[in-house]
Order: structure tokens, then C-alpha cells, then sequence
């Protein structure tokens, strides 16, 4: 939400009256031309409060002043410093401002706002630890409501405790740090999203001169008790409450280390914050922990699924409920059904072809870059079957300087509290051992901290016409990662061989760039 560039010159806005709270004598300017003009001068965006003739005036920059309402048509002004008189009184200044209606006090408020927002972006240095009174980065794509709930959920320990229990997860970070601790040792780490304070108390473990623990919920004030709890690592450890895209560090970092993943990787819109913490806070030649991550898909058959999803729907085909016809909503109940994006852990022998994989670089990867993901599809059926929709898992990359480590979340694999998450298609499409199967996973960005999930898988024409190339069948589904389907309580069906290796270790990172086309192959081989 940009100012559109005409009003960045000058805006002004009629008022009742503005009284300087600061001044002595209090004066102030009253009569029927109050006016306040919006300006940017020498690039610098100002605030000035001026009688129409007279030269008398109040002049604010907008990178220091903040608004504050008194009633629906009256409100406070403060800067921390003002223009005319900065140098004699180098302390605040407020005014009063009176609006006349509150059409007029509504559409101030809103140019404060992108005013404000603006200008804090070009101009302002905030000091040291220090939160942003303005609307963030943050805030501008994060609808207020989603990201109030987010925050509540991890403020609580419960949740926290779920992650620190999740061994799988937690032991693998513990083991890349501990294996690599030539990468903390004596260096300034800055730990995105601390949460408890788990990964930043690892690192003092394992070294590191510095950890800001960077939190913005109310957990920040736990991970301060139990850091403090550990007096010897305490001491090497600031926790900063805030969110990384509105506070700032007084070093830069050698090290990031964070646990930004979502289901399917991206949920959560995590990733962004983490790239957004490597552009403010890391230096040039920094390490991320994790480096990279791979999203994985493959397609499945599993009819068992498939007809426990329809049947749901089968509730709103009932013609006499209580004497009431639910039919006019079993479309969209069905509709419904097939919206969730089911998670859980399944055995990987429902997987039909081999799976292929999408690199995403932490180090690379630019935070709009996370806005809309679009990965093509390929695979060959390994088998004669329902295709019921895609499945996918994603792994990370600890790439550190002695051991490189990865955690999978891949099906066989030990599970973790992210499982695996399936793509249900309310079309399955039919293939036979050795047909290609193509299609989009399009993944688009959505205010509510997730993404909202098109897939469309076809299958070309198998038989002696195969060659003639016309396409057989397509299905497609859109999906909302923000409303999973969580089916845990359904009985787990256990591999009964040992599931193949993956072949991780010998992944390169240091090759200047990530041949993709080389790792799909690769992980393609790899996975099934
Ligand atoms: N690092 C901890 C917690 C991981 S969960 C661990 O590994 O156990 C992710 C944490 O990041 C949550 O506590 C969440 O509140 C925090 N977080 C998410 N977005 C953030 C942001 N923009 N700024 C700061 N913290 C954030």
C-alpha cells in the first residue's frame, strides 16, 4: 500500500484548532484556515501546523512524531524533535490538534499513517533493541487479526514444549549446531523467531560470543526466565522482544539460526521473516542455519482416503433432517472437504511415482520471491493406478562448515510434528506403470500468514494413440494451507521394510548456483 506519488509533494487538511502543548504560554493557533500540510522537502517529510497568512508555525518531521487519539475529533501530536527549535529545546513536542468533523480527523489519520510509515522507512534510525511505533513490513501484508493469533499460540509454552518435544526436530538442530561448532564459536549469532530460547541457549552452548534471541510474542518473556536460569550461558545471551522486521541490533551477525518451516515448508510465511533477518542483520559472508530447503511431491493412490474425504460430505445429502432438506449445501460441503489440505503420516508405498523435488535457498531467495511459488510437475507412474492427488514432505540443509546435516520430514522417515501433507484431487485421474504424469503446484501468498494451493495433475493418453498427444484427463483443486485437515486419530499403517536411503549427504551447496534441473534428478532417484 503505497502513497501515490502525486500527494507525496503536499497534502493539507483543514482544522479546528492546534495548541502547542509544549510552549509556555501554550499557544495556540485557532480561527477558520488552521491548516496542516503534509510535505516533503529535500527529501525530508515534515508535518506543518500554520495559520493560512501568518508565518507562525509548528513544524514536525514525520519520522519522529506519533499520533495519539484523545476522542473521535481530538488528538495529540508529539515529535521528538521539531525543525524551527530543534537546537535550543533538543526534548519533544506535542500539540493538540482539533478536527472539525470526522470525515476530516479520519482521512488525517489516514495520511498520517502512510505518511508516517514512509517516511519512517527513508529516514529514521532507531536506537538499539528498540520496537517501531509505526506500522511495519510486517504489518502491511499480515492482516492484524491472523497475526494476533499467531502470536498468542507461540506466547504459550504448550506450544513451545510440542516443538522442544518433537526430538526429531530438536535433536537435529542441536546435533547441526554441536557438530559444527567452528561456525558459533566466538561469533555473533542472531536467533530468528527464539521462541523458548531453545536454538539461541545451543548456540551459547556451543560458543557463540553473542545471541540475540529475537522473539515477538509473549514468549520472549519465558525464554528471558529460563536463559536466565542458565547463568553461564545467560551472560553471552539478549533476548530482544519484537519482531525481527521492526527492531534493530546494534551488531551485525556471523550466524542466523532459526526454525521458520511450516507445513509444506512455507506455511506459516515464516521464510520471509527469515530472509528479511539475513538482508537486515547478517554479514556478507554469514552462515544460515538452516541453507536451504527442498519442497518434495509425488503423487499417491490411496482410496482408503479418498472415500473417508467424500463421505464426509454424504452428512448434507440428507433429503429429511429433522424434516429439513440439507441437499442445497452438499456441493459446497464437498467443495469444502476438498479445500483442506490433509495431514498426517502416511506409509510412503502409497506414493505411485518417484518424487521430485523444488530447491528453495534461504541465502538467495529474495522475501517477494516468497509471494507466488510455482513449481511444474513431472513425474512416471511407477504403477497401474488412482492417482487421488499429490503428496508432499520438505527437508532443510544445515550446511555447516564441518558436517553438513539435514532434517527430513519425508514419508518412512522418523516423523515429526509437521507429518506429511496430501493434496486431494475430488477427480482422481487413472495411470499405468511408465505414463507420464504432469502439472502445476501453484502456490500463492494470502494475508493470513499462508498460502492458498492450485494443483492441477493430467495424464496424457496411454495406448497405441499415445503418440497423438491429446491430453486424457486433467484435475485440478484449490486448497487453503491456513485450514488443514489434521487426521491423526486415524490408524497409521507402519512400513514393514526399512525405507531406502535418502541420498542427502553429498548435496553441494557451495556451487555457485543450485542446479535444480540436477537435484530434481537427483532427489528423483533418491526418494522412492
Ligand atoms: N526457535 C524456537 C521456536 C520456533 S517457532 C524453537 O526452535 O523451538 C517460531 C517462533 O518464531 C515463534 O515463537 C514465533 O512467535 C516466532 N516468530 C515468528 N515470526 C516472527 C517475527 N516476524 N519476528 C519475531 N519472532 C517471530
Amino acid at each position: 500500500m503505497e502513497v501515490p506519488s502525486l500527494n507525496y509533494k503536499q497534502q493539507e487538511f483543514t482544522l479546528a484548532s492546534v495548541t502547542d502543548l509544549t510552549s509556555p504560554d501554550s499557544s495556540s493557533l485557532s480561527s477558520s484556515s488552521v491548516v496542516a500540510t503534509f510535505s516533503c522537502v529535500n527529501e525530508v517529510k515534515e508535518l506543518r501546523f500554520q495559520e493560512s497568512e501568518s508565518s507562525d508555525g509548528f513544524t514536525f518531521h514525520l519520522s519522529s512524531t506519533q499520533l495519539f487519539k484523545l476522542g473521535p475529533l481530538q488528538f495529540i501530536c508529539v515529535s521528538d524533535s521539531s525543525t524551527s527549535s530543534a537546537k535550543e529545546r533538543p526534548f519533544s513536542r506535542g500539540v493538540v490538534i482539533k478536527f472539525r468533523d470526522d470525515k476530516e480527523s479520519k482521512e488525517f489519520c489516514d495520511s498520517f499513517e502512510k505518511w508516517t510509515k514512509d517516511a519512517v522507512k527513508q529516514e529514521s534510525t532507531l536506537p538499539n533493541g528498540t520496537v517501531s511505533a509505526n506500522k511495519s513490513k510486517f504489518d502491511d501484508k499480515i492482516e492484524a487479526a491472523s497475526a494476533k493469533m499467531y502470536f498468542h499460540y507461540y506466547g504459550q509454552l504448550l506450544h513451545q514444549q510440542n516443538m522442544l518435544q518433537d526430538y526429531v526436530r530438536t535433536g537435529t538442530y542441536h546435533a547441526a549446531v554441536m557438530e559444527n561448532r567452528s561456525d558459533f564459536a566466538g561469533r555473533v549469532v542472531v536467533d530468528v523467531g527464539a521462541g523458548s530460547g531453545i536454538l539461541s541457549l545451543f548456540a551459547a552452548l556451543a560458543g557463540a560470543k553473542h545471541v540475540y534471541a529475537v522473539e515477538a510474542s509473549e514468549m520472549a518473556e519465558y525464554a528471558r526466565k529460563l536463559i536466565a536460569g542458565n547463568p553461564l550461558l545467560a551472560e553471552r545471551i539478549t533476548v530482544i522482544k519484537g519482531k525481527i522486521e521492526d527492531i534493530e541490533l546494534p551488531e551485525k551477525a556471523d550466524v542466523l539460526i532459526s526454525e521458520p518451516m511450516g507445513t509444506l515448508l512455507v506455511n506459516e510465511r515464516m521464510l520471509e521473516t527469515y530472509v528479511i533477518a539475513r538482508d537486515r542483520f547478517l554479514s556478507p559472508n554469514g552462515k544460515m542455519f538452516p541453507t536451504v530447503g527442498r519442497i518434495h511431491m509425488a503423487p499417491f493412490a490411496d482410496e482408503f482416503l479418498f472415500v473417508e474425504m467424500a463421505n464426509k460430505a454424504l452428512f448434507w445429502q440428507q433429503q429429511n433432517y429433522y424434516g429439513v432438506d440439507l441437499t442445497p449445501l452438499y456441493v459446497s460441503a464437498h467443495q469444502g472437504y476438498f479445500s483442506q489440505p490433509v495431514v498426517d503420516a502416511f506409509d510412503p508405498r502409497l506414493l505411485v511415482a518417484p518424487s521430485m523435488s523444488h530447491v528453495i535457498d534461504f541465502t538467495k531467495m529474495t522475501e517477494e520471491q516468497f509471494y507466488e511459488i510455482d513449481i511444474p510437475l513431472k513425474f512416471t507412474a511407477s504403477v497401474c493406478t488412482r492417482v487421488h492427488g499429490l503428496a508432499c514432505w520438505f527437508d532443510v540443509l544445515f550446511d555447516g562448515s564441518t558436517v553438513q546435516r539435514w532434517f527430513t520430514t519425508a514419508p518412512g522417515a522418523p516423523t515429526t510434528h509437521w507429518y506429511q501433507i496430501r493434496c486431494v484431487l475430488s477427480q482422481p485421474i487413472h495411470v499405468m506403470a511408465g505414463q507420464e504424469i504432469t502439472g502445476r503446484l501453484h502456490l500463492v501468498a494470502h494475508s493470513a500468514q499462508s498460502y492458498t494451493i492450485n494443483l492441477t495433475l493430467s495424464a496424457k493418453m496411454w495406448g497405441p494413440r499415445a503418440n497423438q498427444g491429446g491430453i486424457l484427463q486433467t484435475s485440478s483443486c484449490k486448497l487453503d494451507l491456513k485450514e488443514p485437515y489434521y487426521r491423526m486419530s486415524q490408524p497409521q499403517v507402519y512400513p514393514t521394510q526399512e525405507p531406502p536411503a535418502q541420498q542427502q549427504d553429498d548435496f553441494h551447496i557451495q556451487s555457485d548456483d543450485l542446479d535444480e534441473v540436477e537435484l530434481l534428478q537427483h532427489n528423483a532417484n533418491a526418494q522412492l
